[in-house]
């Protein structure tokens, strides 16, 4: 994307706002920081100010559009829309082309490293996870570089202290005593009657922290009855890049996925993580394709798109009646991520998942109409923001008194799940697909 191009769209995009103030009851930041700036009217103004050169683009700009969670409530209630999701992605690119211009990069070498090997190739990841297994099972090493210096200043490495437990690749159905893997198979094939085959996106840092949702989801395909292929090639969803102002990158890693996924014979391409899911989504189709901008609509192309929510793709798969789902008499709470709710409209589909394991009470975790804080990178960029909305989910799970939430995006996650753990509360924070799996037969 040119920068001409960035500015054109900004002015015509912003001019499309007309300021009726429908959004801002909807906007976590106005509703804590009480700040016009802060909202996303007053935001749209000043991108609006900046791109028609009435505003300078200094200090006080990019802090008012770094708060900014990108969870875009705003964009899914607005009446008249505004597409905000792309405006703040497209004004993040000329903060980023003005930094660079003036040679103010902010970024740490190592988060440059790892946007620049591991995100790319997330496939290195796999060689890297033993090496983490070793140092996190190995307590003294890995509690002496939580102590070190480094870890205290830099915030990504002190995020990766806080990583769970890294987990291994499943094997297969015929294995799963044995799921001692480093690196993933490139075919799952289906247990018993064939039902037709998917292909799987595994992300980036997902791969690593997120087994466990990856095998279910393996799991339970293949015992419905589908074939899961996972591409060795597949490269991050580029969200982080296209979120940080790298939209450039974003395009590149979306063409290297289209050509990777497109060689497979598969019509759907399952996305275990919705913030993943909605950079894939849009990558393959247009604004103009998803306006109006109605959560029915939305959900309809996501679905012809090919990019599939695995819970979505699993409430209206075949092979129910073959499989065997043990009770689980427990409130069990749902977490409604942003980018499942308010950019592909399948919020609905993990509650449906979830009702599938007899006895189980689901019910939705209060204030799920506010983001989390986790947001991508937000969580490590805008800590106290973030930790106020943390704290007000970790209110409501004390309140919703249950032993599960389940959650469909693995930022907000492993972010909650962090939260509990500081608080030393015990409620486990899973992905709806890994607690089906597990009353499947799943050993974890
Ligand atoms: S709801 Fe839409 S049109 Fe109204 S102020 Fe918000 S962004 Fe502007
Ligand atoms: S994306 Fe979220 S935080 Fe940003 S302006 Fe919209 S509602 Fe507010």
């Amino acid at each position: 994307m040119s920068l001409k191009f960035s500015k054109d769209f900004i002015i015509s995009e912003s001019n499309q706002c007309v300021s009726c103030g429908l959004c801002l009851p909807h906007c976590p930041t106005y509703r804590l920081l009480k700040s016009e700036a802060d909202s996303p009217r007053g935001r749209i103004a000043l991108m609006g100010g900046v791109a028609n050169g009435r505003i300078p683009l200094n200090a006080r700009f990019i802090q008012h559009m770094d708060r900014c969670l990108t969870c875009r409530s705003c964009e899914a209630v607005c009446p008249n829309n505004v597409s905000y999701g792309h405006l703040i992605d497209e004004t993040r690119a000329l903060i980023e082309d003005q930094s660079k211009s003036a040679g103010a990069n902010k970024k740490s070498r190592i988060r440059i490293l790892l946007e620049k090997l591991l995100l790319t190739r997330p496939a290195y990841l796999d060689y890297l996870r033993r090496l983490f297994y070793f140092m996190q099972t190995r307590g003294f090493l890995w509690w002496l570089l939580k102590r070190s210096n480094r870890f205290e200043k830099n915030k990504l490495l002190k995020f990766i202290a806080q990583l769970p437990l890294v987990r291994f690749p499943y094997i297969g159905i015929v294995d799963t005593k044995h799921s001692t893997g480093s690196i993933w198979k490139e075919i799952y094939h289906a247990d018993g009657k064939k039902r037709g085959e998917v292909s799987l996106f595994l992300g980036c840092v997902a791969r690593i922290t997120d087994v466990a949702t990856l095998n279910s989801s393996i799991y339970v395909l293949n015992r419905l009855g589908y074939t899961v292929y996972v591409p060795r090639n597949q490269a991050c969803c580029g969200a982080i890049h296209q979120h940080s102002g790298a939209i450039k990158q974003a395009v590149v890693l979306a063409q290297q996925n289209k050509s990777v996924f497109g060689e497979l014979n598969t019509r759907t391409i399952i996305s275990t993580s919705s913030g993943c899911g909605v950079q894939l989504f849009e990558s393959v189709v247009s604004n103009d394709q998803r306006s109006p901008a109605e959560s029915d609509n939305i959900g309809k192309v996501y679905v012809l798109s090919g990019i599939a929510d695995v819970s979505r793709f699993l409430v209206t798969a075949e092979g129910w009646e073959d499989v065997e789902i043990l009770p689980l008499p427990e409130r069990i709470l749902v977490h409604d991520p942003c980018s499942l709710r308010n950019v592909l409209g399948a919020q609905a589909s993990p509650y449906e998942l979830i009702s599938r394991i007899p006895e189980a009470q689901v019910v939705p975790l209060m204030g799920n109409d506010q983001c989390c804080g986790a947001a991508g990178t937000y969580f490590i960029d805008q800590p106290e923001i973030a930790d106020r909305l943390l704290n007000d989910k970790i209110s409501a799970l004390i309140e919703g008194g249950a032993k599960y939430l389940v959650t469909s995006n693995i930022g907000c996650s492993m972010h909650i799940a962090h939260g509990l753990r500081e608080k030393k509360i015990s409620i486990e924070v899973l992905h709806p697909v890994t607690l089906l799996a597990r009353q499947m037969g799943l050993e974890l």
